[in-house]
């Protein structure tokens, strides 16, 4: 195969995959970043001594991880060391009150059994179901490319076609009784980015990676996965350009032939955009571009998010790595984000304390915070607004905790719809991506090779597989075999 010359706009998750592939198969790659740091929605914030990741914290599919390196002839422990949180999380759903989640299947069905007795084994049963979707959709179907509807029939999923047509919701209230466990049930497809009620029932695979594969921490934080794709992909030839906001993508008799930074034009064989899909047409002139403004206003986005960084000068008592504050009507929220969109009155919120696991995350006896509130994307933002929000969740996180750390605050940074479309191009702010709805599924995801324009290629979050960074691993993988497959044919 002919070298080629592959530019890659932006350098998250999908685009680092890619660009790895990409150059393992011998192109020349170049990879442009807007932002002054790579790693997309992945990136990292380092002050005052704390440090965060500001995006995702949850390192679940380990297999994804390692089969993604292994393509390489690589382990992830080549460059990271990853630790298995014991517990893997807790969910509050009062004062002081909370279910640990343990790192192992046999504790979380007694825990089960404690509550609701009959559960445990109801449990072993719906997760060997959720185990054998795993095996089907994570080790084969996400790895096809959305480019047929027969890609999702096989003998396997013939024999499970109910499941798609019922959903997690419905399946998890036949099965159980308290609503604690079935919050904790319906959490997972939540990384999915719809309602547990809008989510196929074959998506239980979540839960599988929840409850039977365990959460993980890099020792350090998810960004220790970002320099280690960048390692590898410099390894590979990779080369990285930040501070490099692409203007416009160049089409020559509806061939893609260049990018166009700061004016200036760089040539290109192939085109791959890793930014949101909606920005990146924004980038073609509108007859280039596949997707309508129509098309997108009509598509399940995943939730925009209000996040805070925080600081504390004194270590937090009573918390665990992640935890959940589930104290709230979970139904009343996915309403205020998905149905008719506005600002939760209660919201459910997420904390994270990434210093209880890696002591470099903060200095000696103090702690960093990370607190996600998640939000209808488009909703309206506004400096008062995040305040009015972080006094809520504090006070919830102080009473439910039984603790005062609001005076301990001696860092804050906050991040929410407006940073998004600013800093990402995120289309209405989302925070990760578009969801996987029945209807949003594979073949029936924005295509990864562009109808209108040869040699564009798109990948990320907004097409196959979809949301979160396993599935950007894969995007990256899947654009690039399609891409190896055109210059094969040439
Ligand atoms: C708050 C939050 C929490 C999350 N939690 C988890 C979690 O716990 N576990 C999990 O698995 N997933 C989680 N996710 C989802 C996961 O982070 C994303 O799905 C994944 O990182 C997306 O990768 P991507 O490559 O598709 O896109 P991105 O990471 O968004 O990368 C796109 C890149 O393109 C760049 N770009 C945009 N426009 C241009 C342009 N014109 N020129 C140059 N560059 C451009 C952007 O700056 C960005 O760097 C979370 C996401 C968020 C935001």
């Amino acid at each position: 195969m002919k070298r080629k010359k592959i530019t890659i706009i932006g350098s998250g998750f999908s685009a680092l995959s890619a660009a790895c592939y990409l150059a393992k198969s011998g192109h020349e790659v170049l990879v442009f970043e807007k932002n002054k740091t790579i790693g997309g929605r992945a990136r990292q914030l380092k002050k005052d001594g704390f440090t965060f990741d500001m995006g995702p914290s949850w390192y679940w599919m380990p297999d994804v991880f390692e089969r993604f390196f292994a393509d390489f002839g690589k382990k992830t422990s080549d460059y990271y060391e990853l630790i298995k949180l014991s517990p893997a999380y807790r969910v509050y759903f009062g004062v002081n009150e909370f279910i640990a989640i343990a790192d192992n299947l046999d504790e979380i069905v007694s825990t089960f059994e404690t509550i609701e007795k009959g559960s445990g084994k109801i449990l072993r049963e719906f997760m060997s179901e959720a185990q054998s979707n795993y095996d089907i959709a994570i080790k084969d179907l996400v790895y096809r490319p959305g480019v047929s509807p027969l890609e999702l029939v096989t003998v396997e999923t013939t024999k499970k076609i109910g499941q798609f047509f019922s959903n997690i919701s419905r399946d998890v209230r036949r099965k159980f009784k308290d609503e604690r466990l079935i919050q904790i049930l319906e959490f997972p497809v939540l990384f999915l980015g719809a309602k547990p009620s809008d989510t196929p029932s074959f998506y239980s695979f979540m839960n599988y990676a929840d409850f039977g594969l365990g959460t993980w921490h890099p020792k350090t934080g998810m960004f220790d996965v970002v320099r280690a794709m960048e390692s590898l992909a410099r390894e590979l030839g990779v080369q990285f350009f930040v501070n490099s906001n692409i203007e416009k993508i160049i089409v020559e008799n509806k061939t893609a032939k260049a990018i166009v930074i700061n004016g200036e034009r760089i040539e290109s064989d192939l085109v791959l955009s890793g930014a949101d899909y909606h920005h990146t047409e924004t980038l073609l002139d509108a007859e280039h571009r596949m997707y309508s403004e129509q098309y997108w206003e009509s598509r399940v986005f995943a939730p925009s998010s209000l996040l805070f960084y925080v600081g504390f000068n004194k270590k937090i008592e009573n918390i665990s790595h992640h935890a959940l504050f589930f104290d709230t009507d979970f139904n009343q929220h996915a309403k205020d984000i998905y149905d008719e969109p506005k600002w939760p009155a209660e919201p459910l919120f997420y904390a994270n304390f990434p210093s209880l696991t890696d002591k470099t995350a903060a200095p000696e006896g103090m702690e960093s915070g990370f607190f996600l509130v998640p939000l209808a994307p488009g909703i309206n933002d506004s400096e008062e607004l995040r305040e009015l929000y972080f006094d809520k969740i504090i006070d919830r996180f102080e009473k439910l905790t039984q603790q005062s750390i609001k005076e301990n605050i001696i860092f804050k940074e906050s991040f929410c719809k407006n940073d998004f479309v600013e800093q990402y191009n995120s289309y209405k702010g989302n925070a990760y991506g578009m969801a996987n709805t029945l209807l949003q599924t594979a073949f029936l995801r924005p295509k990864l090779k562009s109808k209108k324009v040869r040699n564009l290629y798109f990948t990320g979050q907004l097409t196959v597989p979809g949301p979160g960074v396993p599935p950007a691993l894969i995007s990256g993988k899947l654009v690039s075999d399609l891409i190896d497959k055109q210059f094969l044919k040439q």
